[in-house]
């Protein structure tokens, strides 16, 4: 054989490979994390980014929509609603989740994305039986249900949850003790500890009740639950969904605390980073971060951009009814474009899940 020849078969070879690579790489299901700022509207956002140094991991998305987060048949919606439409793609009353207004109870994305054979995980800065994680694994007509929420995800298969409220575990009126009763998942009680674990599930329960804000000293840093988090993921070598909520930007809102709004936001802004920085290294890895409703009707009034300061003002104790942003990165990101209803981001994440399996 010539050098000519030989230079073609070469090149034949290595055409055929990369073709197979791309075709490989574009079967591979995406990794799936997506963000949800409880109470997290734009003026959250923007508050949270000119005190910090006019500057947010946002800045990173490739994509941002605008979701619409009304209830069933309320302007106003709360998290149990929203987190419903997020998670399980209907419309139902305020307080009720993962069931809809004709008492329908709905699979939810986590759900889905487990059966296909997905690692699951849900970390929160509330308490894991709170209306927002909730959303994700239970079905109840109340989300004030909160030992009956915690009976539900006991018996789940999430993989993996870090959040308060370990007492609706063990402090119950049934007397029974949850966490006994989880033989399938190893419970860890410190940072440390669960950095060590090389369980296969694991659940971390950070609070007795909800966890403290984080300015009053809540820890361990999300930003380092979600690093551990995802080391954990990616060791399990299957694709994962995940669902990480900033539960407490909603907080200061309600409480009209712009600070208390600022501290919350600067935490899930070095979160946001960190799974951003975690989606481009390892590519395909589809991330999403969203709000379930604005909260306050939070408005920035006055400040000092040189400064990092931000004056707020208020609307309201409650929540509002504006739209909220959608930000997205990855495979698939461009579908998270444009305006849409709160449901259809459950759509678009089961589009990723059946246009990976076909
Ligand atoms: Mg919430
Ligand atoms: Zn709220």
């Amino acid at each position: 054989m010539d050098s000519k020849s030989k230079f073609m078969r070469t090149l034949l070879f290595s055409i055929a490979f990369l073709t197979l690579q791309t075709f490989l790489g574009q079967d591979k299901t995406p990794n799936i994390i997506l963000m949800i700022g409880d109470g997290m509207g734009l003026s959250q956002i923007s508050a949270g980014m000119y005190a910090n140094d006019n500057s947010t991991a946002l800045e990173g998305f490739e994509y941002v929509g605008l979701s619409k987060t009304h209830a069933l048949n309320q302007l106003i919606t709360d998290s149990a609603a929203s987190g419903t439409a997020m998670a399980c793609g209907v419309k139902t009353l305020n307080g009720v989740i993962g069931i809809d207004g004709r008492n329908n109870k709905h699979i939810s994305i986590l759900e889905l994305y487990k059966e296909k054979g997905y690692a699951t995980g849900l970390l929160a800065t509330s308490s894991i039986a709170h209306a927002t994680p909730a959303s994700f694994y239970a079905k109840v007509h109340s989300r004030r249900q909160y030992e009956d929420i915690a009976l539900q995800l006991s018996e789940h298969n999430v993989d993996l949850f870090v959040g308060g409220g370990k007492d609706f575990f063990l402090e119950r009126e049934d007397k029974r003790n949850l966490i006994d009763e989880m033989t399938q998942h190893t419970f860890v009680n410190n940072l440390e500890e669960f950095k060590k674990s090389s369980a296969d599930k694991i659940g971390f329960l950070t609070y007795g009740e909800e966890p403290p804000p984080k300015r009053l000293g809540r820890a361990p840093a999300l930003e380092d639950i979600v690093e551990t988090s995802l080391q954990k993921m990616k060791a399990k070598e299957t694709p994962f969904f995940m669902m990480i909520e900033g539960s407490q930007i909603d907080w200061g809102g309600h409480d009209n605390d712009t600070d208390y709004i600022i501290s919350e936001f600067q935490e899930f802004n070095l979160t946001i980073q960190k799974v951003l920085d975690y989606a481009k290294a390892n590519g395909n890895t589809l991330v999403i971060v969203t709000a379930d409703h604005e909260t306050g009707g939070f408005a920035i009034t006055g400040g000092s951009l040189k400064r990092s300061r931000v004056k707020g003002s208020f609307n309201s104790k409650g929540h509002s009814a504006t739209m909220v942003p959608v930000f997205s990165y990855g495979p698939n990101s461009d579908l998270f474009a444009g305006i849409y209803e709160n449901t259809a981001i459950f759509d678009k994440m089961l589009i990723t899940l059946k246009g990976a399996t076909e």
